[in-house]
């Protein structure tokens, strides 16, 4: 997959890209990632990218001209692109939105700062994200995250295949809880039934203790969660209980 942000502070993505299994990604070939320099593209002497707001108001807006010419520039080579622009106005994202955006052969990210962008450049996105409710002081974190949650999932990316599969949202609900050694630490015992050997058993365990843990914790991940009738029974115990 080719990974591709533009943004004034390309410089923050070196380090978290060379790192771990992003870094190894990218060694690997799994991950292809660029991070342009949106004033590459800008024309007068300080290489501006942002400007005053029409009818007032605090701070800057980054401007159109460069970052329409980039897009241009960038898009008129290579494998079609999906356009993502951050934004708190976007939809918000997901492991979901993770999955989907895994599917494509290359995404182009946009990343703001200061007030964000001028509305007109939206008419090139193929989709606008938003992080969550809060605001960042810029898209550059956004984008990492995007990255990070995207190329987890192309195969190859994680040592152990099953990691991804098995883990929180991955089936609707939060993952089980997980104990490594020692078996008994201050007084807190990791469940018996995790030592038995009993693949089974642990199967069955660890299926109810994710339900338990998304019922207490993420009550409103239940209602979509694909449950047997008994195990939705068992989870709005759980829930009834929380309140
Ligand atoms: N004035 C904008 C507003 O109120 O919607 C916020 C601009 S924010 C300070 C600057 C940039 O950070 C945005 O253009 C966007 O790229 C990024 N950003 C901030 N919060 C974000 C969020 N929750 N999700 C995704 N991107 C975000």
């Amino acid at each position: 997959m080719i990974v591709e942000t533009l943004s004034v502070f390309p410089e923050m993505f070196e380090q978290v890209m060379a790192t771990s299994i992003l870094g190894r990604a990218r060694k690997k070939g799994i991950l292809d990632f660029r991070a342009h320099d949106l004033r590459d593209w800008t024309h007068d002497r300080h290489r501006s990218t942002d400007d005053e707001i029409y009818g007032g108001g605090a701070g800057l807006l980054m401007c159109c001209p460069p970052i329409f010419e980039a897009i241009d520039d960038i898009t008129s080579t290579g494998p079609a692109p999906h356009v993502i622009f951050f934004t708190p106005t976007g939809q918000p994202f997901d492991q979901d939105m993770a999955l989907e955006l895994s599917g494509y052969e290359r995404l182009v990210m946009v990343c703001g700062r200061y007030e964000g962008f001028d509305e007109r450049v939206y008419t090139l996105a193929d989709r606008c994200i938003s992080l969550g409710d809060y605001v960042l002081t810029g898209g550059e974190l956004a984008a990492m995250v995007v990255t990070d949650a995207v190329v987890r999932l192309l195969p190859g990316a994680l040592g152990d295949e099953n990691s991804a599969v098995e883990e929180s949202f991955a089936e609707g609900l939060l993952e089980f809880p997980q104990y490594t050694r020692p078996a008994s630490y201050r007084g807190m015992e990791v469940p018996e039934v995790l030592l038995s050997g009993n693949h089974g058993a642990i199967a069955q365990w660890r299926r109810r203790a994710a339900i338990e843990k998304t019922a207490r914790l993420r009550p409103d991940m239940i209602d979509t969660a694909p449950l047997a009738d008994e195990e939705r029974a068992y989870a709005d115990t759980i829930r009834a209980d929380s309140d």
